[in-house]
């Protein structure tokens, strides 16, 4: 399997088995951290835990990679992620770029819309990307890191772990195909999917609001002349009663979300014969003309919005799939998942190194918590407007539709899946926002925007330029228009000048910052904003710094 493999090879390609030294160990042998669960989010974090130089051994308990058709949606922030990881131009490389939908009711349009209005980003507001492309890309970047020691077909099957203490310790058993053996860690990341058989070794559950409806998906390859949009329809004339999602993927594949019904039969829908004419209408209403198309994967699909009560339990936290699950609408599961792992990733990182308490996890828990209930509600209000439950919900709903045909402010009104954004994280305890008195959304918790910059003359991107492991700063000076004056990264060996950066002419990434003379921003290493201020001292500084590493004042 390679970056240029086709989905045919990736969706065969089969990880082998190998034998590893600690099934012959006489003890269990120790592993600083072990991630559980080679999906998007357990690759994701391994692979941030080792470019921050941490040594991880990641387990899958299977040898393939995402089957069947999963994730298409992966959203800008997910993008910006994976560009510090290095697969982001992969991924773009082969996603499909969008940023534009129309949503339409009966047979009208009803508004056309655009998720990212501003220019001056590097990354789209979305790619369309199959799930198993994403994961084959990081896969192999993960390959590529020698601190990463991925085990194919071993299957955490028991964990236990001492009392919480400095010194604690998780002991895991692992099937193989050999059989089983031991292991102990200082920290454990459960990356293993919704049905996490890890949150169920630990006595936990995840609870919530189970949805009772069924959507058809069809993928299926054809040639047509139809814009990269994201076109979801309500009650259309070709499926009545009902909504459907069409989406643009690689290879010309196209991705038809049908909604069913909780009465449907899963196996009689799934059958070619029953998705036939279903596909030729919705081709004749939105092209005048059906076409012929090969259908790659059909399969029924129900959901829910849960998570569970703490993402943290002594030392294992929770990421991903196994903490919290969403509906499809909105593309918020996978992309929530990578930004729970690239939460951890520099707090595990610093904890490890005894560069920070503990305590620092907790607060993994409790942001991700926040980000999760936020995209839970998202999700369950697009669930209720598309399917709603009662005749007087339909009729409220259609009613709102109605208007926004010719009023824009009922367009706000209509939830066909408000699409995943970052979460700002407001009230983390690692802020200091006592005595922030910008503009703009770049308040402290939310991740920071990224913006045109030149380095040596160059055009360039900001984001791109920040350290990738550190804390860092951007102090901005100038008599009166505002520059960029320095970005320096705040290491443990102390400040490190980065390359100077140039703020365009265009003065966008001055104004995102609502930049003035003296102004500091202090970025997390994840890239979230944790503090800023107008006028700066170093006693500010040091004094946000220790908040934002959970140090005790
Ligand atoms: C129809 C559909 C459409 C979707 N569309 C989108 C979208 O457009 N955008 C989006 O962001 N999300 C979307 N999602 C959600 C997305 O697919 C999931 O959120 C994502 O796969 C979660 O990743 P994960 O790594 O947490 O879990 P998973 O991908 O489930 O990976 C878990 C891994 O853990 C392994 N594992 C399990 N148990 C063990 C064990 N005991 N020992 C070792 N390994 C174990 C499994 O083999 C698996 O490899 C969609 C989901 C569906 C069903």
């Amino acid at each position: 399997m390679s970056y240029s493999s086709d989905g045919a090879a990736i969706q065969n390609h089969s990880f082998a088995y190998a034998r590893s030294p600690d099934q012959d160990a006489s003890s269990p042998p120790h592993h600083p951290v072990v991630v559980v669960g080679a999906g998007p989010v357990g690759l994701s974090l391994a692979i941030d835990l080792a470019q921050r130089g941490q040594r991880v051994l990641l387990l899958d308990n299977d040898h393939r990679l995402s089957s069947g058709s999963r994730a298409i949606c992966f959203a800008k922030r997910t993008l910006e992620i994976w560009d510090r990881l290095g697969v982001g131009d992969a991924m773009c490389a082969k996603g499909v770029e969008w940023n534009l939908g129309k949503v339409f009711f009966g047979d009208d349009l009803l508004y056309p819309f655009n998720l990212l209005p501003e220019t001056g980003h590097q990354r789209p507001a979305f790619i369309n990307l199959q799930q198993y492309y994403a994961e084959a890309y990081l896969a192999l970047r993960a390959a590529e890191l020698p601190l990463i020691e991925t085990r194919w077909k071993n299957s955490v099957m028991s964990l236990q772990q001492d009392e919480p203490g400095a010194e604690g310790k998780v002991r895991l058993e692992i099937d193989t195909p050999e059989g089983p053996y031991p292991i102990t860690a200082s920290h454990v990341a459960a990356c293993d999917g919704s049905r996490s058989p890890l949150r169920a070794m630990l006595g936990q559950e995840s609870t919530g609001r189970v949805f009772r409806d069924r959507f058809l998906i069809a993928d299926v390859r054809m040639q047509v002349e139809l814009p990269t949009e994201r076109w979801f329809w309500f009650d259309p004339p070709f499926h009545r009663n009902q909504s459907v999602l069409l989406h643009r993927q690689p290879d010309n594949v196209w991705r038809i979300d049908f909604q069913l019904g909780w009465d449907a039969d899963p196996e009689e829908e799934k059958k070619p014969e029953r998705i036939q004419p279903r596909v030729d209408a919705m081709m004749q209403q939105a092209l005048g003309h059906a076409v012929p198309f090969e259908l790659e994967w059909a399969s029924v699909y129900t959901f829910a919005c849960q998570r569970m009560q703490s993402f943290k339990h002594g030392r294992v936290c929770f990421a991903g799939d196994s903490a919290h699950g969403v509906s499809p609408f909105g593309a918020r599961g996978a992309n929530s998942g990578v930004q729970d792992a690239e939460n951890l990733a520099w707090k595990l990182d610093l904890v490890l190194r005894g560069a920070a308490p503990l305590a620092l996890l907790e607060t993994y828990a409790s942001e991700r918590e926040f980000a999760a209930d936020e995209n839970i509600l998202n999700s369950t209000r697009a669930t209720d407007f598309i399917t709603p439950k009662s005749e007087i919900s339909r009729l409220f709903r259609d009613a709102t539709l109605d208007l926004a045909r010719n009023h824009p402010f009922a367009r706000r009104l209509v939830n066909s899946g408000r699409l995943s954004v970052p979460a700002t994280l407001h009230g983390s305890s690692l802020n200091t926002a006592d005595r922030d008195t910008f503009q703009g959304q770049m308040v402290p918790g939310s991740p920071v925007a990224d913006g045109p910059v030149e380095v040596d003359g160059q055009p360039c991107w900001l984001l791109r330029q920040l350290p990738a492991n550190g804390f860092s700063a951007l102090i901005f000076d100038g008599p009166q228009t505002p520059a960029l004056l320095a970005m320096i990264e705040i290491a443990a060996e102390g400040l490190v000048p980065l390359k100077p950066l140039v703020l365009s002419a265009s003065g966008v990434a001055a104004e995102r910052f609502d930049a003035l003379p003296g102004t500091l921003y202090l970025l997390r290493p994840d890239q979230h904003v944790c503090a800023r201020w107008r006028q700066a001292s170093v006693v500010d500084v040091g004094a946000a710094l220790r908040r934002a590493l959970a140090v005790a004042a």
